[in-house]
């Protein structure tokens, strides 16, 4: 099968690897729908992040697909069905798979698809990728959705819900900021944020573009240079940016909660004693995917939430090394295959 490699920074190719073959009796092998990138991969391309040494590794850790072959112990996915891929790979029944973090499976750590990180497990640009643990790895969609626009379902439009439901359940009207910049996540977060807490949302960026993605989305939207309000209850730090990373932090109420989503690789200053005479609940980590994905896909069936005004581009399989080494690759472009 064909399977799209980073070679190194600015280089893409796709190479003949041997197909992945069912290997646990919990596997399911799939054949991607619609693979699209998660913002990290920019910067992985942009040799922006510690990867960079680490090619030629299969990259993609994001899509929808259909089951081809399932291990004889999957008893929820069946051989046809459509499915969002969880970027992580989890067992499902560890503690903290449990605890729902995933993420932080016992048994198989940080790994995940299309990056170094704790074994190879293949990507999502690749004809075929084997998901281990099935069953609590994929969320099967229903024929309603069209899955094109759900390839980010399993890790950057995931996140939109994770940032933001959890830390508002129970709050009365919260105020939520959302401060875009990686690319994809802020947007898929401003889409929740807006159908969440309507009229108490607000969307900050610099960007002519994604500005323009979120006032499509209906959410508020300023421009991040001519300010910020400093009462929010929420904010939600999508810049990857450490100068607009202080600005979150001081946008949110006394006692307020800020959850970042941008990987800051390098060591970055924030004004910590102003944290603490405000008080800030801080959070930054990776996504929990699985458990979000299952409420994600509900909002879409139900019409509350519209991934499809956050797709930059629909473009074919064999366009992929192009695309994402341009000099503007879209915020979220998305590839089809067999389409
Ligand atoms: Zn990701
Ligand atoms: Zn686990």
């Amino acid at each position: 099968m064909r399977a799209l490699m980073f070679v190194r920074p600015g280089e893409l190719r796709f190479d003949e690897v041997d197909a992945p073959t069912i290997v646990q009796a919990t596997d399911a092998l799939v054949r991607p729908i619609a693979a699209t990138t998660c913002d990290l991969d920019h910067h992985v391309i942009q040799d922006k992040t510690p990867f960079s040494p680490f090619g030629p590794f299969p990259l993609g850790h994001e899509c929808v697909g259909r089951v081809v072959e399932v291990g004889p112990d999957c008893t929820g996915i069946q051989v046809g069905d459509v499915v969002g891929v969880a970027w992580h790979i989890a067992c499902g029944t560890c503690e903290e798979c449990r605890r729902d973090h995933p993420a932080r499976c016992l048994l198989h750590g940080d790994a995940q698809y299309g990056l170094p990180v704790n074994g190879l497990w293949g990507g999502t640009f690749s004809e075929l990728i084997r998901v281990p643990y099935a069953d609590y790895n994929l969320l099967k969609l229903p024929d309603t959705v069209n899955p094109v626009h759900l390839a980010s379902i399993g890790d950057n439009f995931a996140l939109g819900w994770e940032t933001v439901m959890p830390t508002i359940a129970g709050m009365s009207e919260p105020k939520i900021g959302v401060f875009g910049g990686t690319g994809s996540i802020g947007l898929y977060v401003a889409d929740v944020a807006q159908h969440l807490a309507p009229g108490h949302a607000i969307y900050y960026d610099d960007d002519p573009v994604r500005t323009g993605v979120a006032e499509k989305l209906g959410i508020e939207v300023r421009d991040l240079r001519e300010g910020y309000d400093t009462d929010h209850d929420l904010s939600v730090d999508a810049t990857c940016d450490p100068l607009k990373l202080n600005k979150v932090l001081e946008s949110v109420r006394p006692e307020g909660y800020v959850n970042s989503v941008g990987i800051y690789f390098k060591p970055v200053e924030i004004p910590l004693l102003s944290l603490y005479l405000r008080g800030v609940n801080f959070h930054n980590g990776k996504g929990q995917a699985r458990p979000a994905m299952t409420p994600i896909l509900e909002n879409v069936v139900n019409g509350n939430l519209h991934p499809e005004i956050v797709t930059s581009g629909i473009y074919e399989w064999d366009q992929i090394p192009e695309v994402l080494t341009s000099e503007d690759p879209g915020h979220k472009p998305i590839f089809s295959l067999d389409s």
